[in-house]
């Protein structure tokens, strides 16, 4: 029937383009059994089923969004339920609120949290670890940090899915899903999976 085959249809899942680690969650996607594809322009937004916001540098990724006359739009959406997932710069960019903005920094929102930009340290201070993400399981994440933000606070609706160091590192609060590590970079994609999936329920 063709409803059965909608619902098999790999899902279509932008990764948004304007900045940052593209082609690796391009291919994390890919691997996870989504159907993946760049979204820069509002209209190629309106086709995806959910949407990636990569890591990259998070003020950049905002001016850009803004030029590219994104920034509405991708809040447009969020708040309309599309699915999202941003990892690191990304998670920034879906808090409602950072901590120490820099001038004319703005955030698409979706999860109310405050989040501290840099917060585990600057590129020199990058680093590995195993990072136990619920929902995932079994086993923990290779979570690689990368001038990695951390949560400050969460608000009540937001469920803290890992933490590292006695710091929030993974949240959900419905739609959107965030992480301060880059599981595109390793060739674990359990994360992408568990978003996949979460596109998929939301037909
Ligand atoms: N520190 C960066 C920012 O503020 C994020 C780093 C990353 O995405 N790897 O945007």
């Amino acid at each position: 029937m063709a409803g059965d085959q909608g619902a098999a249809r790999s899902p279509l899942i932008g990764v948004l383009s304007l900045q940052g680690d593209v082609r690796e969650h391009l291919a994390a996607l890919a691997a996870a059994g989504a159907a993946p594809t760049t979204v820069r322009r509002p209209d190629e937004l309106a086709a995806v089923e959910g949407l990636v916001i990569p890591g990259g540098e998070s003020t950049t990724m905002s001016k850009l969004a803004v030029l590219f006359g994104m920034l509405e739009p991708l809040r447009e959406r969020v708040r309309a339920g599309m699915p999202v997932y941003g990892t690191c710069a990304g998670l920034i960019l879906l808090a409602e609120k950072i901590l120490d903005p820099r001038s004319g920094q703005e955030t698409v929102g979706g999860i109310d949290m405050i989040v501290r930009r840099n917060a585990f340290g600057r590129q020199n201070e990058s680093f590995e670890a195993a990072v136990e993400v619920a929902g995932v399981g079994p086993g923990p994440v290779d979570g690689v940090f990368i001038r990695a933000p951390w949560v400050e606070s969460v608000g009540a609706g937001v469920e803290v899915l890992a933490e590292h160091g006695g710091h929030v590192v993974a949240v959900r609060q419905g739609n959107a899903l965030a992480t301060s590590f880059h599981p595109e970079l390793t060739g674990d994609h359990r994360l992408h999976g568990f978003f996949t999936q979460m596109v998929r329920s939301a037909r």
